[in-house]
């Protein structure tokens, strides 16, 4: 659809074409492809994912990854190989979800499982304490069941259809990919705004916030709207109110994937068994329910403003009755060992 409307619009795509550097100066923005070819504009927005080469201009590469602790072990094959084990056949199998697209989530301490059976597919994963064993921010699946199995077992517990679902896996498909993390990263222009990131290129998700791909929309449907309203007289200051509308938001949707491992690690089954929804999962309202587009054209001058004046402006994008606090990784990892630490529940909309 992206690319059709491209077309329909006269906007010309380059593929097969790798970005080596970013530049910038007064009047444009350009980068060097590998090829040695140079290629320049008005605005170059970066959108080109978590190994961003454009880190060097906008940040001095000073956002650093680290890991958060967890790795998740995942698959992903034909579920005809599943379904040919009786216990598999039996829990997932026709009769019981046949045709259906099943989502199920199991809870053990600090873990969780989930399990997808698609059309014609099925995936199962483990998120689990990352191991130096085989844990890797590396999308390579190379790994045998029985690696996953040795790390269900020192969990222990787990149903016996799961672990005879983790059995068929094929030998070499599966990945444990270990969960990286990169603090909230306030600056996502050049020192010119000249060259705008968006996207992972800014901000990476665990992906118990599900919102990684989310926000990266929300970013490009945000910078348009700003670019639009700004006009092209005001390209550096329409780079700068995006990065303003946009951050505490993106922030709070990362930090919200943290709460939600936190309540599915720490499940206190006594609530659950009288509220289930203390454990549901999923972002709320603020997100599902968000206008980007109308936000930006909203408060586009305000926040210019307070770029240009300092004029006060405040964020109207976050969750209800939240008031958004800077974060990192270690403040927030102390926060959560503490036994009188509880999960967010503000940030996950349960009132709304
Ligand atoms: C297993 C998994 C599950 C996920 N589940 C969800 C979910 O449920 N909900 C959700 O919202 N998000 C989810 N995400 C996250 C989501 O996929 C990402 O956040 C999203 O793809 C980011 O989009 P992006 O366009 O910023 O970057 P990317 O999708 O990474 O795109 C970047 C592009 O830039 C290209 N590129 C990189 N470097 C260069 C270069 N030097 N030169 C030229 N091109 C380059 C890459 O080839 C790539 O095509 C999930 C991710 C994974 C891996």
């Amino acid at each position: 659809m992206m690319i059709n409307e491209a077309k329909r619009l006269g906007i010309p795509i380059l593929f097969n074409a790798v970005v080596d550097d970013y530049f910038e100066n007064q009047h444009e923005a350009g980068v060097k492809l590998r090829n040695g070819e140079t290629l320049t504009a008005d605005l170059v927005i970066a959108a080109d994912g978590t190994h961003s080469k454009s880190g060097k201009l906008v940040h001095n590469n000073t956002v650093h990854a680290t890991p958060s602790g967890f790795s998740v072990y995942r698959t992903c094959y034909p579920a005809e190989i599943a379904l040919a084990d009786p216990l598999v056949k039996a829990r997932w199998g026709p009769g019981h979800n046949a045709g259906q697209e099943v989502f199920q989530f199991y809870l053990g301490p600090d873990s969780h499982a989930n399990v997808l059976f698609g059309k014609g597919t099925c995936c199962w994963s483990l998120f689990h304490r990352d191991t130096s064993d085989t844990s890797d921010e590396n999308w390579s699946a190379h790994l045998n069941p029985e690696d996953a199995i040795a790390e269900f077992d020192k969990i222990g517990g787990w149903d016996p259809a799961l672990m005879a679902l983790v059995r068929t896996t094929p030998r070499g498909g599966v990945n444990d990919h270990r969960m990286m993390w990169r603090d909230p990263q306030p600056v996502q222009t050049s020192p010119l705004g000249r060259v705008a990131q968006i996207g992972d290129a800014c901000h990476t998700f665990l992906p118990t916030s599900a919102n990684g791909a989310v926000q990266a929309m929300e970013d490009g449907a945000s910078l348009a709207a700003c670019l639009r309203l700004g006009g092209k007289d005001r390209i550096t200051l329409s780079t700068r109110v995006h990065a303003l509308l946009r951050f505490e938001r993106v922030s709070s949707a990362q930090l919200m994937g943290f709460m939600t491992r936190q309540t599915l690690h720490h499940a206190d089954w006594e609530v659950i068994k009288n509220d289930s929804m203390k454990v549901r999962r999923g972002p709320g309202a603020w997100i599902g329910g968000h206008d980007v587009e109308q936000y930006a054209i909203d408060n586009f001058e305000a926040a210019a403003l307070h770029i240009t004046d300092g004029t006060p402006f405040a964020n109207t994008n976050l969750p209800k009755n939240y008031t958004y606090k800077p974060w990192n990784i270690q403040t927030l990892n102390k926060e959560m060992e503490s036994p009188d630490f509880t999960v967010s529940e503000i940030l996950m909309d349960q009132a709304d």
